[in-house]
């Protein structure tokens, strides 16, 4: 009588306190009346596989993984998307009725989403996108800009080298500009996103100059706390459309929702409030 069971998904990060996740998908499962339960599961690296073994025989539809399980994840799953094997990190793993574990990649789809949403007047194929950083959420922003047609993306990032790797993985649509010389690309991105961690509460502020931002460009952060970023202030003052980095944490978390509990769920203002509380 499996099928009769409440379903259950989750998170499974190490540290897992701060996620926003279970709010939202809490938020989702009481507006559309689920039967369900999301939990946060702190899980070490030495227990992952062990936890991801068990957790479908205990009634588990699937996670979402997070820091430091991105990576690890890809090796552990019997079935990896391409985007996901492109990216080189999972987020969303279902856990199919026949026993195996697929795993896929949201990142990018939540990342175009909240910019189709927040600024529907972007046309990706107006011209290049001015892309700070070359970490794992930048190799999924990435991914999603070559897919959605931007013909040129000027990447720049402390480690010249991660960069280049990109580069490679990409192709030559990705052109490396260094970091001391972010600030003079700006002014030729009709998009500018930033995937630094800089900016963040308790991090850095993000230095690079922003005086080249050109009134009418879509500028975005993947940061989302604070909400509203110095960058995004900068851009805002400038003239820019500016989107926060909140939505891209609540569309990448739709696909998992919907297929863990068969409804597809509105990320609209209430599921930014229910976030945010
Ligand atoms: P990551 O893999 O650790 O990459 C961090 C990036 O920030 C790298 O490019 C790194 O450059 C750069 N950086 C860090 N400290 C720096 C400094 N002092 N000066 C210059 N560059 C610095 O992290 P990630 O997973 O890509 O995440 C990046 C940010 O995106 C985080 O703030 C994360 O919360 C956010 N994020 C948001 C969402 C969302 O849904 N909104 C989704 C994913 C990630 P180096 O390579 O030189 O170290």
């Amino acid at each position: 009588m499996t099928d009769m069971r409440i379903p259950l998904a989750g998170v499974i990060g190490s540290p897992i306190a701060h996620s926003r996740s279970p709010r939202l998908h809490r938020h989702w499962l009481k507006t559309y009346g689920i039967e369900g339960h999301y939990i946060p599961m702190d899980v070490g690296r030495d227990d992952l596989e062990q936890v991801l073994r068990t957790l479908p025989k205990a009634g588990f539809v699937g996670v979402n993984v997070t820091i430091p399980h991105k990576e690890t994840v890809l090796a552990l799953a019997d079935q990896v998307t391409d985007r996901a094997t492109l990216i080189g990190a999972a987020n969303t793993l279902i856990f199919r009725a026949d026993g195996k574990i697929h795993a896929d990649n949201t990142d990018g789809y939540g990342f175009i989403e909240n910019l189709r949403n927040g600024a529907a007047d972007w046309d990706p194929t107006s011209g290049p996108a001015v892309v700070l950083g070359a970490g794992g959420a930048a190799r999924a922003v990435v991914a999603s800009l070559i897919d959605a047609g931007v013909p040129e993306i000027l990447l720049t990032n402390r480690t010249r080298v991660r960069s280049e790797q990109l580069r490679d993985d990409f192709g030559q649509r990705v052109r490396v500009i260094d970091w001391v010389q972010a600030g003079n690309v700006i002014e030729e991105g009709k998009l500018v996103v930033n995937t630094t961690s800089l900016g963040m509460i308790g991090k850095p502020e993000l230095r690079v100059p922003l005086d080249g931002l050109v009134r009418g460009t879509v500028v975005t952060d993947l940061v989302y706390a604070p909400l509203k970023t110095r960058l995004l202030q900068v851009a805002e003052d400038a003239g820019c459309h500016t989107v926060d980095g909140l939505g891209m944490l609540l569309h990448q978390a739709v696909p998992g929702f919907e297929r863990w509990f068969g409804t597809r769920p509105d990320v609209d203002n209430a599921t930014r409030a229910a976030a945010l509380r």
